[in-house]
C-alpha cells in the first residue's frame, strides 16, 4: 500500500474533491493521477459528479484514507449522498459553481489552507451563507472565468485564477451584501431541505422558468435580465434546470423561483411580471390534472392564453405608450439598452401594468 507523505485532514463542511485537490497540489500532481499511483482506473475530474463527490466508489475511499492515514468514515462522511439532498439539488459540473472570496481571506487568516465549502455545491448558492457576498466564479484581476486551481503556496493551499495566477481574495474589492438575493436563497434552500409540497413548487418554477416554449424563449427571458452580459440563457430541457446552469444564470432565477414558489412575498417592484405568473398558475393547474385531460386543457389553454385583442386595442396601446412620460424619458441612443427599456415598456403595457 503506498502512502502520502503528507496530507492535509479535510474539514467538516469541506467538499470532497476539494480535499482531494489540497493533497494532490502538495505534489504538484491531481487527483485523478493520485488514483492512478494508488492502483485503482482514474476518475476523470470534470462531469464525473456522481463518481466523485455525491457517491464515491468506497475502495477508492478506502485507498485515500489509507494513504493519507485517514480513517475511511473520517471521508465517507464527505460524500454528498450521506446527507438529506438529492442529486438534483447540486450543481453538478464544477465550473458553474462559485466560491466565497471572504470565505477564502478567512481561512489564509486562520493559517489553514484554503477551502471549497459543500453549500457552494448547492443548486440555489449564489450567495456565500456567512457573509452574505456574493459567491464569484470569475477572477477579479483578469476578469475570465474557468476554474479556479489549487496550488501549492508557502503558507498553505490557495485557489488561484488558472489563467492569471492571482489567489482568489476579497481584497481586490470590498464586495457588496447581496440581502435580497440571501433572502430568497436561503427560502429555496430551506424548502429543499424541508422535503414536502414547498420543495414540488421549487422543482415546478425553475422548470417552468427554463422550458423551451413553443412560441418563443423561456419565461426566465420576460424577466428584463441582462445577465450574464446580455448572452442568451442556455435553453434547458433538464428536469431540474438548476443544477446544470452557469453562476449567473442560477443567481438570475433564485429570486424568480422563490416568488413563483411562494416562499417569498411578492415585491413593490416585482422580479416577476404578471402575466408569468399567471402562465405558472395555468402550468401547474396543467400538471395536476391526469393526462388525457391534460393534452385537451393544454390545447384550450394554448389558444386561450394567447388572448390576442382587436387591432384598435393594440393601436390605442400603442399611442399611449408614445404619449407616456416614460416615452419622453426613453434614452435616445439605439442599441440594447434602448431595446430593452422598450421591451419593458411593452410589456408592462400589455400585462395591464
Ligand atoms: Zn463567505
Ligand atoms: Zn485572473
Amino acid at each position: 500500500m503506498r502512502l502520502l507523505p503528507v496530507a492535509p485532514r479535510p474539514f467538516d463542511d469541506e467538499l470532497l474533491t476539494s480535499w482531494q485537490c489540497r493533497v494532490a497540489c502538495r505534489y504538484s500532481s491531481t487527483p485523478p493521477k493520485i488514483e492512478f499511483w494508488l492502483g485503482r482506473p482514474p476518475i476523470p475530474m470534470r462531469a464525473s459528479f456522481k463518481a466523485r463527490d455525491f457517491q464515491p466508489d468506497k475502495d477508492m475511499t478506502w485507498r485515500w484514507a489509507r494513504a493519507s492515514r485517514l480513517k475511511e468514515p473520517d471521508l465517507q462522511r464527505l460524500a454528498l449522498c450521506d446527507l438529506q439532498r438529492s442529486e438534483d439539488c447540486y450543481v453538478t459540473n464544477p465550473l458553474d459553481r462559485g466560491v466565497c472570496p471572504v470565505c477564502l481571506d478567512a481561512d489564509a487568516e486562520k493559517g489553514g489552507d484554503h477551502y471549497c465549502r459543500r453549500n457552494w455545491a448547492h443548486v440555489e448558492a449564489a450567495v456565500c451563507e456567512e457573509h452574505g457576498v456574493a459567491l464569484q466564479s470569475t477572477c477579479q484581476r483578469c476578469f475570465r472565468g474557468g476554474l479556479f486551481q489549487f496550488r501549492a503556496m508557502p503558507d498553505g493551499a490557495r485557489l488561484v485564477c488558472a489563467w492569471c495566477a492571482s489567489v482568489i481574495s476579497e481584497r481586490r474589492g470590498r464586495q457588496p451584501r447581496q440581502d435580497r438575493l440571501f433572502e430568497s436563497m436561503s427560502a429555496i434552500g430551506r424548502a429543499i431541505d424541508g422535503k414536502g409540497f414547498q420543495l414540488d413548487n421549487v422543482a415546478a418554477a425553475s422548470h417552468f422558468l427554463w422550458a423551451p416554449q413553443p412560441h418563443g424563449l423561456p419565461y426566465i427571458t420576460c424577466l428584463g435580465i441582462s445577465f450574464p452580459y446580455g448572452r442568451l440563457p442556455p435553453s434547458s430541457t433538464a428536469k431540474a434546470p438548476l443544477s446544470t446552469l452557469p453562476l449567473a444564470w442560477r443567481a438570475a432565477s433564485v429570486e424568480a423561483v422563490a416568488e413563483l414558489a411562494g416562499l417569498v412575498a411578492r415585491r413593490e417592484i416585482g422580479t416577476v411580471p404578471p402575466f408569468a405568473h399567471e402562465a405558472f398558475r395555468n402550468f401547474r393547474g396543467g400538471e395536476r390534472e391526469d393526462a388525457p385531460k391534460h393534452i385537451v386543457a393544454t390545447a384550450q389553454d394554448e389558444s386561450a392564453e394567447l388572448k390576442l385583442r382587436t387591432d384598435d386595442d393594440y393601436r390605442r396601446l400603442a399611442l399611449d405608450l408614445l404619449k407616456s412620460q416614460a416615452w419622453k424619458e426613453m434614452p435616445s441612443n439605439t442599441g440594447r439598452k434602448k431595446n430593452r427599456a422598450i421591451g419593458r415598456l411593452m410589456s408592462r403595457a400589455l400585462s395591464g401594468g
